[in-house]
């Protein structure tokens, strides 16, 4: 079995550096056998609907306003009622929702969860430590971001916050819903949790995956000591 991992829009979702979760996910699914394709979409492009892993990543306002226009024809509705994975950081974790804000005004949003975000009380800059429940570990990052979101009912977040903001001032960070996931957290996030990449390539792989790699889990957990 071979995983498509289809990293969206790069071009304009790539400011944060997150499009190195993708090479993140191929390396570790190699280390485990497990053969990965990752493709490239423009936003130009149409999604195709038979990825196994999508990802988006953060991004200055007009290009994530450009960007959720773009997905706005559904297709990327569609890979998730078909149970596809989807990591969304900062910006591509803000368009999954009903409405954010951009470039000083209200925009909509994909609609695909049950949350809302809204200017911050300022800018939220620096390192961002979290505890996620569904891994049983800290999770470390980085955070820069001004909308602070709010979660709906029936949608749960993704960590309790230990060092920084997440989602504003509520005390948790990004959202869980699924297969779906939204966080706050660059890094890129899975080259600094190397256990959420297995929980990813788990949840597509429909069996777990473990990897063994004792250097990126070292690093990992020199990450979680520094960041206090
Ligand atoms: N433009 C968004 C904000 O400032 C997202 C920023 C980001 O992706 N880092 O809230």
């Amino acid at each position: 079995m071979s995983l498509k991992i289809v990293r969206i829009h790069n071009e304009l979702l790539g400011t944060y550096g997150d499009q190195g979760n993708a090479e993140v996910l191929a390396y570790r699914a190699g280390l485990a056998g497990i053969g990965t394709q990752v493709v490239d979409i423009s936003y130009r492009d149409v999604i195709p609907h038979d990825g196994d892993i999508y990802l988006l990543g953060g991004a200055e306002d007009a290009a994530q306003i450009l960007s959720c226009a773009a997905l706005s024809s559904g297709a990327l509705h569609g890979a998730v009622e078909k149970g596809a994975v989807v990591l969304a950081i900062c910006a591509g974790f803000q368009i999954l929702g009903k409405s954010y804000f951009a470039n000083g005004s209200e925009q909509r949003g994909l609609g695909l969860l049950n949350m809302t975000t809204v200017p911050g009380d300022k800018r939220y800059v620096g390192d961002i430590k979290i505890h996620s429940d569904l891994l049983g570990i800290d999770l470390t990052g980085f955070e820069n971001h001004g909308g602070k979101t709010i979660l709906g009912a029936g949608l749960d977040n993704f960590g309790s916050v230990i060092v920084g903001n997440g989602n504003g001032d509520s005390g948790v960070d990004g959202a869980v819903l699924g297969n779906i996931f939204g966080t706050y957290l660059h890094g890129p996030v899975l080259a600094r949790n190397p256990e959420f990449a297995d929980l990813l390539l788990s949840r597509a792989h429909g069996a777990p995956v473990k990897v063994e790699d004792s250097l990126a889990d070292q690093y990992a957990q020199l990450r979680r000591k520094v960041v206090k």
